[in-house]
């Protein structure tokens, strides 16, 4: 198969975890007789700096022309003052509004030979850690209207309102269980609908559609509690269906649990197979150009990638399986390292793994 890859390295360590990734993607490709062909574009500091927005038109028609999009990061401290539309973040926002890229899908799964990275205690940890956050991209708060204004007292103000549609949450809500049917059969929805009304609407929306899945067990539960169920008892979930704002801040928290931003991976989906993939972390300034970076969540975005743009199933088998090896085999890059382990770079890191796809 041939596949073009509109490929965004960003900002920081961006082109670095990038590049291992295609190395990797390249392997695969030689050991399955697949051809992937890389268009690299700009977004972010690097666009600010190049032709003065964080996000060209010339990016979107190039993403929008491509198979799938495989970003590594943007931003840093050199932007930080820029007006909102003018900072890198803005590109992250346009790009998936551009691209109708309305899933974030996040696993948050504990691998055995990191299990003590989680900050967890074992007897939580030996229950399981194994779960996706499904989380709504393109409305709520973050998409709503936004205002800055001088109120009646002359007091700055600002507001944004969190908006949500019927249509908005039933496709999202689909997209959960879809997912669930794939994996253990179990859904639960995160809202705030004891407060706000577009949680209430959230809530009577997602109910319909789960009649529509018997075969899935389905529940609902307040924002605040699963924030603390998450760390008290993560074995109970499978896969949380929740609105952006919501999700952003779960999604963070369930990835800390599993060990290290290092490691994981996400995908942005919409309708069709294309789909941004990128590692959850940022641009990490401070370790930027030092070949120190963990490629390992931007390789399993890769992976993401083969999976469900490409639907290349035993290949993105074939990725995690290799990033598995390396980890047995006591590879660390710095910021997963351990007493007893071997401490290598980025691009080590990256050869290593291309070395074990099969
Ligand atoms: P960050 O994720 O970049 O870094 C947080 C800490 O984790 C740092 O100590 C960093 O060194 C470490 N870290 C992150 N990824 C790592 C990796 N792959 N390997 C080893 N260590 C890693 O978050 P931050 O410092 O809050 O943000 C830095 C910049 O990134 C900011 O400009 C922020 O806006 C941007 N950012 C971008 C994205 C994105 O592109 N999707 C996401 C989050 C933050």
């Amino acid at each position: 198969m041939e596949k073009n890859i509109a490929v965004i390295k960003g900002d920081g360590i961006g082109p670095e975890i990038v590049n291992e990734a295609i190395k990797v993607m390249d392997k695969v490709a030689e050991k399955y007789g697949h051809k992937f062909n890389y268009t690299e574009v700009l977004m972010g500091g690097i666009a600010i700096d190049t032709v003065g927005v964080p996000l060209p038109q010339e990016t979107i028609d190039k993403c929008l022309a491509s198979d799938s999009v495989l970003l590594g990061a943007v931003g840093g401290p050199k932007w930080d003052k820029g007006e909102g539309k003018m900072r890198p973040e803005a590109g992250l926002l346009g790009i998936r509004g551009a691209l109708k890229l309305f899933a974030n899908i996040r696993p948050a799964k504990l691998l055995k030979p990191l299990a003590s990275a989680c900050p967890l205690k074992t007897d939580i940890t030996d229950q399981g850690l194994d779960l996706v956050i499904v989380r709504e991209l393109i409305g709520g708060a973050y998409f709503g209207e936004k205002k800055t204004y001088v109120n009646e007292n002359g007091e700055k103000t600002a507001s944004d309102l969190m908006i949500y549609s019927d249509h908005e949450i039933e496709r999202i809500c689909r997209v959960a269980f879809d997912m669930a049917k794939k994996r253990r059969g179990k859904v639960t929805s995160v809202d705030k609908a004891n407060v706000l009304d577009s949680s209430r609407l959230w809530r009577e929306v997602s109910h319909r559609v789960a009649a529509e899945y018997p075969d899935v067990e389905f529940s609902d539960m307040l924002v605040d509690n699963t924030a603390m169920q998450l760390v008290r008892n993560p074995a109970q979930f499978d896969v949380i269906v929740t609105e952006n704002l919501f999700g952003d801040i779960l999604s963070d928290e369930a990835s800390m649990i599993t060990g290290s931003l290092g490691m994981i991976p996400s995908a942005s989906l919409g309708e069709g197979s294309l789909g941004l993939y990128e590692p959850i972390h940022g641009s990490a300034p401070d370790i930027a150009g030092q070949n120190k970076a963990n490629p390992i969540a931007t390789i399993l975005s890769a992976a993401m990638m083969l999976r469900y743009s490409f639907d290349m199933g035993k290949e993105a088998d074939a990725i995690e399986a290799a990033v598995d090896k390396a980890l047995e085999a006591g590879l660390r890059t710095g910021d997963i390292m351990s007493e007893g382990m071997t401490l290598v770079s980025c691009s080590e890191m990256g050869d290593r793994i291309a070395g074990f796809i099969d």
